[in-house]
């Protein structure tokens, strides 16, 4: 087993990992920038070492000043939490030069996944439905006209490099495919630096369900079920559950089967997220995630099996601690992300929490990195925290997380809590009722069953 681990993140994410770690009898290393002296994560840990001044390029994402801490402090492992360097290969690449264990995927699979084309190729190639689309990148417009003619409109343009949403237009007719392609390719330009784009026919009422496996690298792997995220805004989830409301028991087994065989050909190893569309009864891949998730809480909670512990065991050349069929999935949860947000018009709201109260009780979780008298610094995202509930069905979550949303006091910044409290008695998520541009409508006031 590794023996000290670095954490390089911050917030509720690194007090995650650090409480996993102190589980396992790990030492732990924060590593924090100047702005994050009185963080929590850095009181908890057993050392810590600043990497930096506030903004994350100079500090959580300097490779040279982590490299550095880990040498200082003796770590032999770094988990990269979400976000910021979890997902570069490079950074995987320097640790494993310097004889450092990264807790997470090969550098080869994360450089597959992070490429679109080629992840949707391996996919495919590795049994997961994939949505209809040209084979790779297309540069020629008659060429691009030909494929939508045959997959039929509406299509969407996607950049190879994507993320966060950008690079991608939607082509209702053929008369704006040629406007797509051509705004599609300059913002994949200007925001990757590389203007390869393909295209996909474009789902009009899809929910985002996506699968969580794991892998010990030597060809066994397991799936834990699903989380559905359908809820979002601007593409980025707000309130996700397990399991899918839409989803029955046969589909919920083949969808896990599917992924966990193609884990298993591939030879993952850790942590790893398939994403999908799903329509009308169809799973559509659209990317891989190869770390941990922030909403990988709603997993453990209905499976009970902690997902931070497999990844430390299965880096460490452990194995996972379960198989497929010891695996028991046992009622429902809900996650809501916490942000320090105006809940209308979603401007973040730094500043000091003048008093928090977080609530308790049975299937209550909250995975926070804040206090009261804490100041949230301006420089970073605005989750300030989670809060997930368990109840032995979506009807008792639901009560739950009411009465939960009733406990929690956040004084001093804004936060989107009243939002949830809205989102709890609407009839629509109450009756899980909800695709991927329902939160957009409703925020807009429009949303409809
Ligand atoms: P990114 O990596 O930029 O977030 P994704 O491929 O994950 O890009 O897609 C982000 C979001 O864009 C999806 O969650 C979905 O809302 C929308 N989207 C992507 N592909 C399609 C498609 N073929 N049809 C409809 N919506 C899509």
């Amino acid at each position: 087993m590794v023996k000290k681990v670095l954490i390089a993140n911050r917030g509720e994410i690194a007090l995650r990992v650090l409480r996993a770690c102190k589980e396992l009898g790990i030492s732990t290393v924060a590593v924090h920038s100047t702005a994050d002296n009185a963080a929590m994560h850095v009181r908890l840990a057993d050392e810590s070492v600043c990497i930096g001044p506030p903004p994350s390029r100079d500090s959580y994402l300097n490779i040279p000043s982590i490299v550095a801490a880990c040498e200082i402090s003796g770590a032999d492992a770094v988990h990269p939490g979400y976000g910021f360097l979890s997902e570069n290969a490079r950074f995987a690449d320097i640790l494993d030069a310097h004889g450092l264990t990264f807790i997470g995927p090969t550098a080869d699979h994360i450089r597959i996944m992070g490429d679109k084309i080629e992840a949707k190729r391996t996919a495919k190639r590795l049994g997961i439905p994939v949505v209809p689309g040209s084979a790779g990148a297309v540069t020629e417009d008659t060429e691009a006209l030909r494929i939508a003619d045959e997959i039929g409109f509406p299509v969407i343009v996607k950049a190879s490099a994507g993320g966060g949403g950008r690079g991608m237009k939607v082509a209702k007719t053929r008369e704006d495919m040629v406007v797509a392609l051509q705004t599609a390719r300059q913002e994949a330009g200007a925001a990757f630096g590389d203007d390869a784009v393909y295209i996909e026919k474009y789902l009009e009422k899809p929910r985002h369900i996506e699968v969580q496996v794991f892998g010990d690298g030597a060809g066994n792997a397991i799936h834990l079920g699903e989380r559905d995220c359908s809820l979002q805004r601007r593409h980025q989830k707000v309130w996700e559950e397990a399991n899918s409301p839409a989803l029955s028991p046969e589909q919920r087994k083949r969808i896990g089967e599917i992924c966990a065989n193609a884990m298993s050909e591939l030879r993952y190893r850790g942590a790893g997220t398939i994403e999908f569309l799903y329509e009308n009864g169809e799973f559509y891949f659209i990317e891989m995630n190869t770390r941990l998730q922030v909403e990988h809480p709603v997993t453990e909670a209905i499976t009970g099996i902690d997902l931070v512990h497999e990844q430390i065991r299965v880096a460490s050349g452990e194995g996972l601690s379960v198989t497929q069929d010891e695996i028991v999935f046992s009622g429902h949860a809900i996650e809501c992300r916490i942000n320090a947000e105006d809940p209308r018009t979603f401007a973040p709201s730094p500043g000091k929490i003048t008093y928090y109260h977080a609530p308790g009780g049975l299937g209550v979780r909250v995975d926070s990195g804040v206090y009261q008298g804490y100041s949230i610094p301006p420089y970073y995202d605005s989750l300030i925290g989670k809060l997930i509930v368990h109840g032995r069905n979506r009807a008792e979550c639901m009560m739950r997380l009411r009465r939960a949303l009733d406990e929690i006091v956040v004084d001093g910044v804004k936060t989107t809590l009243p939002l949830f409290r809205d989102l709890v008695d609407n009839p629509d998520v109450g009756a899980g009722n909800y695709d991927i541009h329902w939160l957009e409508k409703y925020l807009t006031g429009g949303a409809k069953a």
